[in-house]
């Protein structure tokens, strides 16, 4: 992204709904040069609305299960009602791997051609923090444009999926019908966090479907000690889906935006980790750090004392 940026400017184009502005303060976000972190700070800034009446849903699911036909249908079926939806795939992954399991997949075509729509497809590679520290802030921007739903696609597995519950307000895990070994594909960490299950391809064996179903219900049950919404749905009928919405919709009827107090905190730690991170092995800390390591390397202290004597070095 080229300086300089005027972020009145673009504060301005986002808040008036102008795609390009969004996708470029979304590139801001993700840039963490240093460079950057003022600008999309002071942008935020300007965006930033407490309590904004928006649906943040996230979406989860091993891969092949249809997350990206499903959300695309949920979206088509959203702009049918009129509202604006956006939709952000990330990629928790894509740091370990440096890579992106989307690649260069061409995803959500016909939602993405709707001019009330927003497709974010490929999440940015291997960024410092990760999804998570910028997630947040994307969310942020895509409410001040004026989307009404926004929802999130995590395409990777692992903990970063369980970050991700932390800052949307509903997370949906997607699954397929299979019998008996369906649970044990899916991490069992993830289930302690799901607000809604949603059993998809339910026009492949009706039959399967429902055991499947009562399967997830009843797990879910002894695990969590209350029943956790199991739906059902064919994003290649077409089913299903009013159903889900009409359960998301009563969930924000009297939705307390307290809850969303915990998805601050959770955006202040990501963003404290990747930051400490970027200073540990950039110009401000590495120095210090590299001289405490070959201490160590040399005999001379222990990494338990190198590490007090940095933080000691931080209060000076
Ligand atoms: P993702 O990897 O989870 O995003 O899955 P995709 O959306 O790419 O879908 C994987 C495959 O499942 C594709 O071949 C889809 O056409 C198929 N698929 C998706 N939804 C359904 C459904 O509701 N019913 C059936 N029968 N197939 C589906």
């Amino acid at each position: 992204m080229s300086l300089p940026i005027d972020v009145d400017r673009l504060a301005k184009l986002i808040k008036e709904g102008d795609t390009t502005s969004l996708a470029q303060g979304i590139t801001l976000l993700e840039s963490f040069k240093d460079e950057h972190w003022s600008l999309a700070k002071s942008l935020l800034k300007k965006v930033y609305e407490k309590n904004k009446n928006s649906y943040r849903i996230g979406f989860s699911g091993p891969p092949g299960v249809g997350k990206s036909t499903f959300i695309e249908k949920f979206g088509l079926k959203l702009l049918n009602e009129g509202y604006k939806v956006a939709v952000l795939a990330v990629d928790p992954s894509s740091q370990v791997s440096g890579g992106s399991i989307l690649g260069d997949k061409t995803r959500m075509e016909e939602l993405s051609r709707n001019k009330d729509a927003f497709v974010r497809p490929s999440p940015s590679r291997g960024h410092l923090g990760g999804v998570t520290s910028t997630l947040p802030g994307v969310l942020v921007l895509c409410e001040a444009a004026g989307y009404d739903w926004v929802l999130v696609e995590s395409v990777g597995v692992g903990q970063s999926e369980i970050e991700l519950s932390s800052m949307v307000d509903q997370f949906t895990l997607i699954a397929q019908p299979g019998a008996g070994d369906e649970l044990q594909g899916i991490k069992k960490g993830i289930l302690e966090y799901v607000d809604k299950i949603v059993v998809n391809k339910s026009d492949l064996e009706p039959e399967l479907v429902n055991i499947s179903k009562q399967q997830y219900l009843s797990a879910l049950k002894i695990m969590r000690g209350k029943t956790v919404p199991v739906f059902t749905c064919s994003a290649l009928t077409n089913s299903g889906f009013d159903e889900l919405i009409k359960s998301y919709k009563s969930y924000f009827k009297d939705f307390d935006f307290k809850k969303r107090e915990s998805h601050l905190a959770a955006w202040m730690d990501s963003l404290l980790l990747s930051q400490f991170q970027r200073k540990l092995s950039g110009s401000v800390w590495k120095p210090q750090v590299d001289t405490l390591k070959k201490k160590v390397q040399d005999g001379e202290i222990l990494p338990f004392e190198a590490v007090d004597q940095f933080f000691a070095s931080l209060k000076e």
